[in-house]
């Protein structure tokens, strides 16, 4: 299983980007990205996603260099189709207009509609709290196959329809809840699957809508689902997600025919925080909220509990030292898929060499 320094991770991303077709820009974005999600323990959302990527370039449904079309602007409202353009660039370039807007104004709505696969939504709530701004996001999966079973249901019928909030700290967020509202992200099982390694008890059910821990069906066949998470509350947010993605912000929803790509849409606002109150009041209140959570007694098995966003701190501290182990198999997907657009041996291993 190869282990490599963030560098060389970064390298090998940016080439094979480059050689799907996008500019010098939206490589080196796409690159920090998925490299950050490695970083923050993401595996499911980072170089992996690869060779996803250049399957759906190969057939037509991410669209590298696109132009978003701004469909209205409208003040504190902003609506952007992406239309298929590469995600990680598209939804940054989009959240950077709407925090820019939110300066302006206090606050911008985005509806972020129609584009190929963002990525890690965290990334988007540490751009806005960069800029001193809270994020929230409702995000839909469309175009793909159904992979989430609802409460009581024993068929998928959405997408993981991840939801996010960040808050603004010294050091970017101070909090940052980023999560699918399946139990697990559908990347996680692709992950197992990969590993040969069974899947946490409640997070699959089988063809049949009985539990299962082994993602091979669910990954090799499409078949069986990802369950929502937190019963009927987790399963109402997923909801709540693909309405807010696709009825409000406009985008594509799952109840569309799918072609077989992964497009996302968003609903999401920026808040300048500064705008609302004494930035230095409302820094010190989230600390307070973080020190006044932290401190109750660990439960039995547990040493400390934590906020929303440390675990991937700590990652990133860890991985940026260690480096980033990727198993084998998606390893050997990533050289097929860099092979398949014309990347030679040499050159991969060129960039899987690069010193930074
Ligand atoms: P996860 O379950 O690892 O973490 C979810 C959240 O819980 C995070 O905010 C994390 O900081 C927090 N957390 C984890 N352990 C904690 C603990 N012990 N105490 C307190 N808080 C804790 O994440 P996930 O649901 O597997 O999602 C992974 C990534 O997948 C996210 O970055 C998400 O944006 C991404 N995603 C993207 C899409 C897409 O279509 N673009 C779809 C689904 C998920």
């Amino acid at each position: 299983m190869p282990t490599l320094p963030p560098h060389a991770l970064r390298a090998v991303t940016h080439l094979i980007a480059r050689r799907m077709g996008s500019e010098e820009e939206e490589a080196v974005q796409v690159a920090d990205h998925l490299v950050r999600a490695n970083l923050a323990g993401h595996d499911s959302h980072g170089v992996g996603m690869l060779p996803a990527y250049v399957r759906l370039l190969h057939e037509g449904l991410l669209v590298p260099n696109q132009t978003a079309e701004t469909v209205l602007d409208a003040g504190a409202l902003l609506v952007i189709d992406a239309r298929r353009g590469y995600g990680q660039r598209m939804a940054a370039d989009a959240v950077r207009r709407a925090i820019a807007r939110a300066k302006e104004l206090g606050a911008c709505v985005l509806a972020f509609r129609n584009s190929a696969h963002i990525g890690r939504i965290g990334t988007y709530a540490e751009l806005a709290a960069s800029s001193g701004c809270a994020f929230t996001a409702f995000v839909n999966v469309a175009d793909h196959h159904d992979v989430q079973a609802t409460w009581q249901a024993a068929e998928p019928r959405l997408g993981t329809n991840p939801f996010c909030v960040g808050v603004p700290g010294p050091a970017g967020p101070a909090v940052l809840l980023d999560m699918a509202t399946t139990t697990i992200a559908a990347g996680k099982a692709r992950v197992a699957y990969n590993k040969g390694v069974p899947v946490p008890d409640g997070c699959l059910i089988d063809a049949a809508g009985n539990p299962t821990n082994d993602p091979t069906g669910f990954i090799r066949d499409h078949s069986g689902a990802l369950r929502a998470f937190g019963t009927h509350k987790g399963s109402g947010l997923a909801v709540m997600c693909e309405i807010m993605a696709s009825a409000v912000a406009g985008g594509q929803g799952a109840f569309h025919p799918p072609k077989g790509g992964i497009l996302n849409s968003m609903l999401a606002t920026v808040i300048d925080v500064s705008k609302i109150g004494d930035p230095a009041r409302v820094a010190a209140d989230i600390q307070a909220v973080k020190s006044h959570v932290k401190s109750a007694r660990p439960g039995p098995g547990y040493n400390e509990v934590l906020t929303p966003g440390e675990p991937e701190r700590r990652y990133a501290e860890t991985r940026a030292r260690d480096g980033i182990e990727v198993d084998d198999t998606t390893w050997g997907d990533i050289r097929a898929a860099a092979a398949s657009i014309g990347i030679t041996t040499e050159e991969f291993d060129q960039a899987a060499r690069s010193n930074g």
